[in-house]
């Protein structure tokens, strides 16, 4: 597939039949500015029943005229095909697996996998810069947040500063514990960070909700990356006060059950709040789950359905320091 300078191509990447599995498809477009640039990929889907993120990647081919741009925006629309038509939370539906935690993926593992090895030689590898857009699964309800690694070489951190900046969300995390080797990176964002490209996580939406907030929001910070990339010469401004998150931990559940949560997204909680309760299914008190320290809430598991081991909540509690960059 190829795009000339000054026009858009809309095609399918194949992910060939495996062993168990029929194979899939990753729908994708390429917008090729009429003049040079940064090449910027637009991930969607990664997580099939996360809709905002699919459904501003809409817009986004739409809205954006390749010859007013430098550079090139790829667009990944449906990364996690399985998953999004088959409805599926967290877990792909032939396998089992998290997409999100196979990345960079291996050829001829299973298809989670094997999407996670097309999205790496086929999109990242092709990007000099990687957003990867989230937002609650279909059972989370968010606030919204980015999370902004700063495990990777100090070049790569600071500009992946500036992306989480420039895309404007007013909550960043700073994430000091994914893997910077890049045979063992797990997410798709980590992945293109251990690989030398900035990169950012972006959470807008959730609960399998598609509202128009959640959806501008993204939107909008595609416009702010691109202005700041100079891949346009206007668009918003880059966030100017965020607040920064530092310690934060993902709460999980001890027992199998249904899940009642206690508290909502953007709450400001003290250490013991209770964030959630679990019973089983006759009733029982079985487990209330605590926070652990004082922190705000970033999300927290919003349906009945819970298994021992996934999460129920994310708390994060204000950054004391901001960690230094070094720009070269
Ligand atoms: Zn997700």
């Amino acid at each position: 597939m190829t795009a000339a300078p000054g026009t858009t191509v809309s095609g399918t990447l194949k992910v060939p039949a495996g062993s168990g599995d029929a194979g899939t498809t990753i729908p994708f477009s390429i917008i090729n500015g009429a003049t040079p640039g940064p090449v910027l990929a637009l991930v969607a889907g990664t997580h099939g029943a996360e809709y905002p993120p699919i459904l501003a990647l809409q817009r986004v081919r739409q809205a954006l005229d390749p010859r007013s741009l430098s550079g090139t925006v790829i667009l990944v629309h449906v990364a996690n095909m399985p998953s999004f038509l088959k409805r599926t939370i967290y877990y792909g539906p032939t396998d089992d697996k998290n997409l999100n935690r196979v990345v960079p993926g291996t050829r001829d593992g299973t298809l989670s996998d094997r999407i996670a090895d097309a999205l790496t030689r086929e999109i990242i590898d092709r990007a000099t810069d990687v957003i990867d857009i989230h937002c609650g699964d279909g059972n989370e309800w968010l606030r919204p947040y980015s999370y902004w690694v700063v495990t990777s070489a100090p070049a790569v951190v600071a500009a992946s500063k500036d992306l989480a900046l420039a895309f404007g969300l007013d909550h960043i995390v700073i994430d000091t514990e994914r893997p910077n080797d890049p045979k063992a990176s797990l997410y798709l964002a980590n992945t293109a960070m251990t690989r030398g490209k900035p990169a950012l996580t972006a959470e807008s939406g959730g609960w399998s909700q598609t509202d128009e907030a959640s959806i501008a929001r993204i939107e909008r910070g595609v416009a702010g990356v691109l202005k700041h990339l100079k891949m346009r010469a206007d668009g918003p401004d880059p966030v100017a006060h965020p607040v920064w998150l530092g310690r934060n931990e993902v709460l999980r559940a001890k027992f199998t059950g249904l899940l009642f949560p206690m508290v909502e997204p953007g709450q400001t909680v003290a250490q013991g709040t209770i964030i959630a309760r679990i019973t089983d299914f006759h009733g029982a008190l079985l487990e209330e789950i605590r926070a652990p320290f004082a922190g705000e809430v970033l999300y927290v598991v919003a349906t009945p359905p819970v298994t021992q081991g996934e999460p129920v909540g994310y708390v994060a509690e204000r950054a004391t320091s901001i960690p230094a960059v070094k720009r070269p």
